[in-house]
């Protein structure tokens, strides 16, 4: 590892940065690798989430900042950035910004969906398709998301917000900078005016990828993207809350076996050997059985887009929700892909009609039913000065943080109030606001102004 980059990795460790496209990895750990490639992922296909594209609006030079810095960490020779080609107001400043900086570039994508599926933009920047089971850095490639390299840009400092679109059925849907650790209910009511619909449910991190939720005082992590809010009985929130009881039982009787699911999956298109309407199959044996299991491992390689749950099943079934039971399954019976007996270690071959095969997002969000929630959600500058707040322990991949203060002790805003021993996968998290550390347990650290 260059001196650079050594140096990089510790900011960025020290200032918490994680992935906030939303998985929450930990960002220094990328910056450790080697790679021709640096990716921005600027995709944001999740329909209705708009916050990548508002921070680009307004500080794209940090964005590419940020991108310049991983470039030099990794050793990369190509920057580029991601967008879909409908942000024609704004691709043209990129350009003009990139063209600033060495060996980057901007490239302009289609509105389907997953254009931003880290290995489906791998594809489309680079021409290169990672190995089943594989990562980017396999292929000479490392993918950040917007958000991600604007807090690089900034490390050492530490990581206290988060940039999250409040989107559905609120009263004045909005995209906005708070600190870390304010609940939803508060992003609603101080944001966006309250709630337009009776009875309301979310979705957290986008209707096709995002968890449905009831619980409007979770607090806010520095993943969070955004939410979406619905009524509890929409037909979005009712099919992604299926239980696996419930999934089984209509997938047996229902599934036809006509394999729409396997045929648009991106994965599969892209040459993994993914294919849900065999996981299907699963449902007519039990858990643990041969035949469970043999038809199982085709889930493996799934990254969980529901674009088969969500669209392409034409008998609306739960195929998704099938392959993630079946990697469960599979998990507990020590199975992973290298020991399934598919991996045939053969290069993956692109499908040939890939790209007729695309999902237009304006046609998945009438498939979801979001039409009349698809509003803008203008950027608000306002600033919002909590009273209280709740740091978690667990907001990335890797293990949880330990709580770093006591009871009563005083803290400072951007103080490390939790972190992971320094051999472990984690990073601190901070003090979003300064005040008096008022409860700590192993879950979170609440600190009251
Ligand atoms: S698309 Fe639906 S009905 Fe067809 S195989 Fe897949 S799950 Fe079964
Ligand atoms: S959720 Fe469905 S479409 Fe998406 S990767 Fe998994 S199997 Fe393929």
């Amino acid at each position: 590892m260059s001196e650079f980059s050594a140096e990089f990795s510790k900011n960025l460790r020290a200032a918490g940065v994680v992935g906030a496209g939303g998985a929450g990895f930990p960002s220094y750990v990328k910056a450790q690798g080697k790679a021709e490639y640096a990716l921005v992922n600027a995709a944001e296909c999740e329909p209705l989430l708009k916050k990548d594209q508002k921070i680009l609006e307004r500080w794209p030079e940090k964005v590419f900042d940020g991108l310049d810095l991983l470039m030099g960490a990794v050793g990369a020779s190509r920057g580029v950035l991601g967008i879909k080609r409908k942000h024609e107001k704004l691709i043209p400043r990129l350009k003009e910004i990139a063209k600033s900086r060495r060996n980057v570039s901007v490239l302009e994508m289609g509105d389907y969906y997953p254009a931003g599926d880290e290995q489906c933009l791998v594809y489309e920047a680079a021409g290169r398709v990672v190995p089943p089971g594989g990562i980017p850095l396999d292929v000479g490639c490392v993918v950040s998301n917007v958000e991600t390299l604007y807090n690089a840009a900034f490390a050492p400092r530490p990581v206290t917000e988060t940039f999250v679109t409040v989107n559905g059925g609120v009263k004045r849907p909005a995209t906005f900078r708070v600190p870390v650790g304010v609940t939803w209910r508060e992003c609603v009511e101080r944001f966006c005016g309250g709630f337009t619909v009776k009875d309301p449910a979310y979705i957290d991190g986008g209707p096709m990828m995002g968890k449905v939720r009831t619980d409007f005082d979770l607090p806010l992590v520095k993943a969070s993207g955004g939410i979406i809010v619905l009524p509890k009985d929409h037909p979005l929130i009712v099919k992604k809350a299926q239980g696996r009881p419930t999934f089984t039982r209509i997938g047996r009787s229902a599934c036809d076996q006509c394999s729409y699911c396997t045929e648009f999956c991106p994965r599969y298109l892209l040459g993994h050997n993914v294919q849900p309407h065999r996981v299907m199959r699963t449902m007519l044996f039990s858990s643990g059985t041969e035949g469970h299991k043999l038809n199982s491992r085709y889930g493996l390689l799934c990254c969980e887009c529901s674009l088969c749950s969500l669209y392409s099943c034409p008998e609306g079934l739960n195929p998704r929700e099938a392959c993630v039971a079946a990697k469960a399954d599979l998990r507990e019976a020590k199975i992973g892909f290298k020991n399934s007996g598919l991996d045939t270690g053969r290069k993956p071959e692109v499908h040939p009609v890939r790209e007729f095969r695309k999902v237009p997002v304006s046609k998945l969000v009438r498939r979801l039913g979001l039409e009349d929630y698809n509003k803008d959600a203008p950027w608000t500058d306002e600033t919002y000065r909590p009273s209280k707040v709740r740091i978690l322990m667990a907001q990335h991949i890797g293990m949880p943080c330990l709580p770093a203060v006591k009871e009563g002790q005083r803290v400072e805003k951007g103080a490390v109030v939790g972190d992971v021993p320094a051999d472990k996968l984690g990073c601190p998290v901070h003090a979003s606001i300064s005040g008096a550390v008022s409860r700590v347990n192993e879950k979170y650290v609440e600190i009251t102004a």
